[in-house]
């Protein structure tokens, strides 16, 4: 792979790589685009087999973050860190801090947060080295419920968009996994008076638990859940479930959940889904509940300035709906073409000098 080739191509800023002999951190951190702000996204352990694989994924979740940022509204780029190893094995509070030492060094351009295989814990000891850190112990917190809550208002956008009324009441969903999202993501819905809730799981606890406290929440089995017959489906499990397979067999009107990648292909299912005449909440604008709470932590943390923050994922959906009328084009390319617009406005107002 010709990196600088791939980088011009996609107008990446920097790529950077660290080792540290001492603790054996190998990694890289991409910052891809920092028009609208210093670039930030989380650091994911991974035993990638190749280095090549390893910055391949770093390059794509980084640009990956630029659009979910700025989707987000938020003042930020969007970067990412691999760090090459096991997990199980390569963690330490050593690890952790050569890797904050290498962030510090890169001067407040690339904030970190946690990811796949990082924690809290981890994060603290990044910050012993550095500030340009988010998501520490005692700050903001779990971000599951702001992201749960984020795909509510989203669903409610979808609602009006596609069925003239963002109410809940009446309505009925379908919820695929019940882990940290999915779970909130129920609660909103009953408190909100939807009219029937399903849920399907694999776990076993968690298919207890809501069975325990919400009895009225019926379960589908997995193989089932596609086929629901329910105004909204939300993924809140895993990737790649939008695919040949299953976007043939979906019912419902809306597809609109927390779940991240559920495009199998970007353009041939997107593509598909609109053809079908379902409108689908791109996964990248409608979970961006938990990036808006972490990114609280730098400017100060309120909860409620939080939540209405999250509530306007509802305001860009719809804006995002009409690009993808106007524009004939699929609801995630439409979400991309909003986010090159506002990182191009942006542009605009940062062209003038000012000293400082
Ligand atoms: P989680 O692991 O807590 O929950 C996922 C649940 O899905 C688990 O309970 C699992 O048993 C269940 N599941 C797995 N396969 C299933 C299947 N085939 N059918 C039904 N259920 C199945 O994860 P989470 O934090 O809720 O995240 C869910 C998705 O949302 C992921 O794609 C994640 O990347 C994305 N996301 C999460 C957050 C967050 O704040 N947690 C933020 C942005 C995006």
């Amino acid at each position: 792979m010709n990196k600088f080739d791939y980088m011009e191509k996609y107008g990446y800023e920097q790529m950077v790589y660290f080792h540290d002999k001492h603790t054996g951190l190998k990694g890289i951190t991409v910052i891809h685009d920092t028009t609208l702000g210093p670039a930030l996204g989380g650091t994911r352990i991974w035993n990638y087999e190749c280095e090549d694989d390893a910055a391949i994924d770093c390059l794509r979740l980084a640009r990956g973050m630029t659009y979910k940022n700025a989707c987000a509204g938020l003042p930020l780029g969007g970067g990412k860190t691999v760090l090459i190893g096991d997990a199980s094995t390569c963690k330490s509070e050593a690890y952790f801090r050569a890797f904050g030492r290498y962030v510090q060094s890169l001067n407040g351009r690339y904030i970190t947060a946690e990811d796949v295989n990082t924690s809290t814990k981890d994060m603290n000891h990044i910050h012993m080295e550095t500030n340009h850190v988010v998501g520490l112990e005692g700050k903001s917190g779990n971000p599951s419920p702001y992201t749960a809550l984020g795909a509510f208002h989203g669903i409610r956008a979808a609602l009006k968009y596609k069925l003239g009324s963002d109410e809940i009441e009446g309505r009925t969903f379908a919820v695929q996994g019940a882990g940290q999202t999915g779970y909130y993501l129920v609660k909103y819905l009953l408190e909100h008076k939807a009219k029937k809730v399903y849920f399907s799981e694999i776990n076993q606890k968690h298919i207890d638990r809501m069975n325990k406290e919400h009895p009225e929440v019926e379960y589908i089995k997995p193989e089932d859940f596609f086929k629901a017959e329910v105004d909204v489906i939300a993924p809140c499990a895993l990737g790649a479930v939008l695919n040949d397979n299953t976007i043939p067999t979906i019912k419902a009107k809306i597809i609109a959940g927390t779940a991240n990648n559920v495009l199998a292909d970007e353009e041939k299912h997107g593509q598909m889904i609109k053809d079908r005449g379902i409108l689908y909440a791109p996964d990248f604008v409608i979970n961006a509940g938990g990036v808006i709470n972490v990114y609280h932590e730098i400017i100060g943390y309120d909860k409620n300035r939080v939540m209405k923050d999250v509530e306007l994922i509802y305001d860009r959906l719809i804006e995002i709906f009409k690009i993808s009328d106007e524009q004939n084009v699929s609801t995630l390319s439409a979400a991309k073409v909003f986010a090159e617009n506002r990182i191009a406005s942006v542009a605009k107002v940062r062209s003038n000098y000012i000293p400082r």
